[in-house]
């Protein structure tokens, strides 16, 4: 029997768990490895600030979520031995593996910017997002920032969600004519695809939100209450809402296996770390050019298992991923769009409209039992180029 160990239980690891062990059966003996008993919902924070969501039901046990014949160990990995396929933890020491899946995440590192911490709110977990409600609920009307302190991060559209939502809001307390809001992205542009940021700017304009670009943040002065960029730009706020930084887990930078960010250098099609025949990664851990999004770990996973088991029984055939993500977009006023893209196929959104924000409120809803079963499809986008048309990409 090999041993297949996989390293964190978040929306990619409980995936491929569940996939290999229906797959494989008595071929494979499976063991999740992580820190933390809970799985959390992390996409549901984006609606506590506004008391729309409930933190407490964005949160499972692990094991719950995974097959019976998957081993579920509460423990944190420390360091990665890639020459003796040792993972060693913290408190049970070694754990062997034959084949290593990482899928550690990434997690905010506000300290990387001077005063963010202190004075900035975000919502990328449940303490933070329970502190910007109170600091919205506090709001009487003032300048408000909202947008981004760092690429990549995960969910790119969730600062835009949160904007548009916030926007929303205020108008619905009365506040709206009260309020100079500005959305700042270090980008040049409001989004990274450029498709995107073609449909939201007009948003943003419609709904007087000062679309600031090239801002790539520098420090924040809580006591002045100023954000200032690296290029020479300063703005005053009442309520600063940035998403910090992103790293890497740090047994990943710790062990070797990346630069100081901690994201995997990954083979962007079989999803294997490159320079390891045995090591694979999947969702936020990975360096690929695509969102660092749940959706993505999603459509990553069939081909990560795919590879994982053509090894394992000695078969030829390798499995692509084809760069597939598929996001939602709350624009706010009960209404969404939808991004569906992969590498060959830039995304093209919908108008916003009703019935995708309750396409997004349905799958909120039913998480806990479809994505981290494998009980939703993996269909690619329709007319698609094969990867051999497209030699480049
Ligand atoms: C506010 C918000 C909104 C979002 N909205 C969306 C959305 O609408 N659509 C979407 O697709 N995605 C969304 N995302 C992104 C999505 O949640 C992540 O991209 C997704 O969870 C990544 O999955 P993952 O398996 O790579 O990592 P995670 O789900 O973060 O899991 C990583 C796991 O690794 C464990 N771990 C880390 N280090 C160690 C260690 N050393 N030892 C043991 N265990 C370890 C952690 O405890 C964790 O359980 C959103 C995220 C946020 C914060």
């Amino acid at each position: 029997m090999k041993k297949i160990l996989i390293l964190g239980g978040g929306v990619g690891g409980a995936l491929v768990a569940n996939l290999l062990s229906k797959k494989l059966k008595k071929e494979a003996e499976i063991t999740i490895l992580d820190k933390s008993p809970k799985h959390i919902y992390q996409p549901g924070f984006l609606y506590v600030p506004f008391g729309w969501e409930n933190p407490d039901k964005l949160v499972r046990d692990q094991e719950s979520l995974l097959n019976k014949n998957i081993n579920f160990v509460l423990d944190e990995a420390v360091y990665i031995d890639t020459d003796k396929n040792l993972v060693t933890t913290k408190n049970r020491g070694d754990i062997g593996y034959d084949y290593l899946v990482l899928a550690t995440g990434s997690h905010v590192a506000p300290e990387q910017i001077p005063g963010l911490k202190e004075t900035g709110h975000h919502f990328y977990g449940r303490e933070q997002a329970l502190n910007l409600k109170q600091a919205i609920e506090n709001f009487k009307g003032g300048n408000v920032v909202t947008g981004i302190a760092g690429v990549p991060h995960k969910c790119p559209v969730a600062p835009l969600e949160f904007t548009f939502m916030f926007e929303w809001y205020l108008k619905r307390k009365g506040l709206r004519e009260k309020t100079n809001m500005s959305y700042v992205s270090p980008l040049p542009r409001c989004f990274s695809i450029p498709s995107v940021s073609d449909m939201v700017t007009p948003w943003l304009e419609e709904r007087n939100i000062n679309n600031i670009t090239f801002f790539n943040v520098e420090s924040v002065d809580p006591k002045a209450k100023i954000v200032h960029s690296i290029e020479g730009d300063s703005i005053p706020f009442d309520l600063l809402m940035l998403i910090p930084p992103h790293r890497g887990a740090k047994v990943i930078t710790d062990s070797g296996l990346a630069e100081s960010a901690g994201w995997l250098d990954t083979d962007r099609y079989t999803m294997r770390v490159n320079g390891y025949d045995n090591i694979f990664a999947i969702g936020d851990a990975t360096n690929l050019p695509v969102s660092k999004a749940g959706s993505s770990a999603h459509f990553q996973a069939d081909a990560l298992v795919g590879n994982i088991i053509s090894d394992i029984r000695n078969e030829k055939t390798v499995h692509h991923y084809d760069g597939h993500v598929m996001c939602f977009l709350e624009t706010g006023y009960n209404k969404a769009t939808l991004l569906n893209f992969d590498y060959n196929h830039p995304p093209n959104p919908a108008q916003p409209n009703y019935l995708l924000h309750m396409a997004k409120i349905l799958f909120n809803k039913t998480y806990w039992w479809t994505l981290p079963q494998g009980r939703l499809p993996n269909t690619p986008i329709k007319d698609k180029k094969s990867l051999q048309d497209c030699p480049d990409c």
